[in-house]
């Protein structure tokens, strides 16, 4: 199976391209601080050219699976007092809502040419059922994302597309941060078990990473 992983080079990205490779899969892993690594493609989601670039250098290769996993959370606790800086939400929604919408936009002929199918490491921060306060632009960032990918799946099921939005639990990675629970190597396996239980049927799924749905 031919599987791009975007945010590769570290966290639950770095996990996943490893659990893929392991199991004899190609990864194309996606970093933006790459220049032409061996291995390994530029992409800066956040960057229209940088995503353009990178369509532009896979044109014509078939791809079986899509991992929007790049993300970044930038909120801090003392802002509601301050003001929450315009800068930062932009950045958190050209990266986790825009990103996510480019990469899949243009990497769409790939994944026609194989019937592929998505996959959107969302957060169960954005859900709807949960609203205990804090972290307003990552929450709402990842609502959007949600949202973004139920109803791309709908738009892209006539083309035998399916598109899962995934919680990976609360991961020992840069974003995850003190206090988190599971490694990301277990995250990854447990990730790896729901893409490939993804199909049209279940399609529009948001699931956490031990399969349980989570309402929104
Ligand atoms: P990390 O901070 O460890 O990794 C984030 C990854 O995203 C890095 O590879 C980073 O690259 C990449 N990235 C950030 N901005 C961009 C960009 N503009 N273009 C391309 N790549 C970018 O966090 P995690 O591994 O934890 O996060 C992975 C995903 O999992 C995110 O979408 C996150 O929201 C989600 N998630 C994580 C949870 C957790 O508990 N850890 C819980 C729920 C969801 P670089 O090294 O260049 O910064």
């Amino acid at each position: 199976m031919e599987v791009l992983v975007t945010g590769a080079n570290r966290g639950i990205g770095a996990a996943l391209r490893a659990a893929f490779q392991a199991r004899g899969d190609t990864v194309w892993a996606t970093r933006r601080d790459a220049g032409d690594a061996a291995g390994w493609f530029h992409l800066d989601v956040a960057d229209p050219a940088s995503v353009a670039a990178l369509a532009a250098s896979l044109a014509g290769r078939p791809l079986d699976l899509l991992v929007c996993n790049a993300g970044v959370y930038l909120d801090r606790d003392d802002w509601l007092a301050e003001g929450y800086p315009a800068a930062a939400w932009a950045e958190t929604f050209a990266v986790n809502v825009t990103g996510v919408f480019l990469t899949i936009q243009a990497l769409l002929p790939n994944l026609r040419a194989a019937r592929g199918r998505i996959a959107i490491i969302g957060s169960r921060m954005g859900s709807d059922a949960r609203a205990p306060g804090g972290s307003y632009i990552y929450r709402a960032s990842k609502a959007a994302v949600l949202n973004l990918g139920r109803n791309l799946a709908a738009d892209l099921r006539p083309d035998g597309i399916a598109l899962g939005v995934y919680h990976p639990g609360w991961v020992t990675t840069e974003i995850g941060g003190p206090g988190a629970q599971i490694a990301p190597d277990a995250s990854a396996r447990d990730l790896l078990r729901r893409f490939d239980a993804l199909s049209l049927t279940t399609s529009g799924c948001f699931e956490s990473h031990d399969g349980t749905p989570i309402p929104f």
